[in-house]
């Protein structure tokens, strides 16, 4: 059994703070999304994929227990909404060989996530060449964007997005605290 996660504190934010304020606007977007997860007794956690200019590619939250599938957390569904969306932007542009350029390469794209991705995520989110990740609350037991592991800023691997964290932090730390007294 899972017992309620403490969410640490960052630290205290800074106002105003330019590099997290720009995003505070979609990390509403991937909160709400997040709130959709707990009718289906899903913890609470909600992603968008931005693309380039910041137009939503895809969405989605975690719905492990709705779909029963252990991979289906929020950044793994907002990456494949994201991916089919601009794959069929790309067959729109197919040449007469069919060829698909970047056809799920994310390249460019932002992923925002009210929690710091897993490990599985983070993997994820480097194959897909997204450029920007952007999280909210801290996740010291399983967070892989620099609590217990820092898999997208590994050096050994060639395809490194930026990373920025605590954006909203307490929104979204008091979103999941939230779910884990009521449901656990
Ligand atoms: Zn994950």
């Amino acid at each position: 059994m899972q017992s309620a996660r403490p969410i640490p504190p960052l630290p205290a934010p800074v106002r105003p703070d330019p590099v997290r304020d720009r995003w505070a606007a979609p990390m509403r977007l991937a909160i709400a999304e997040a709130a959709l997860a707990p009718a289906t007794g899903d913890v609470p956690v909600g992603a968008l994929v931005l693309g380039p200019d910041g137009e939503v590619l895809g969405r989605g939250h975690n719905e492990r227990e709705a779909v029963g599938d252990p991979t289906a957390h929020a950044e793994v569904v907002a990456i494949r909404e994201a991916a089919r969306t601009v794959g069929s932007a790309a067959r729109g542009r197919a040449d007469g060989n069919g060829a698909r350029p970047d056809g799920w390469r994310l390249t460019g794209c932002t992923l925002v996530v009210t929690l710091e991705p897993c490990t599985m995520c983070a993997g994820a989110i480097v194959l897909s060449r997204i450029d920007r990740v952007v999280y909210g609350a801290l996740d010291e037991k399983a967070g892989a964007a620099g609590s217990l592991f820092d898999v997208m800023r590994d050096r050994r691997l060639n395809h490194r997005p930026e990373v920025i964290p605590g954006v909203l932090a307490d929104e979204c730390g008091e979103q999941l605290r939230a779910f884990f007294d009521t449901h656990r």
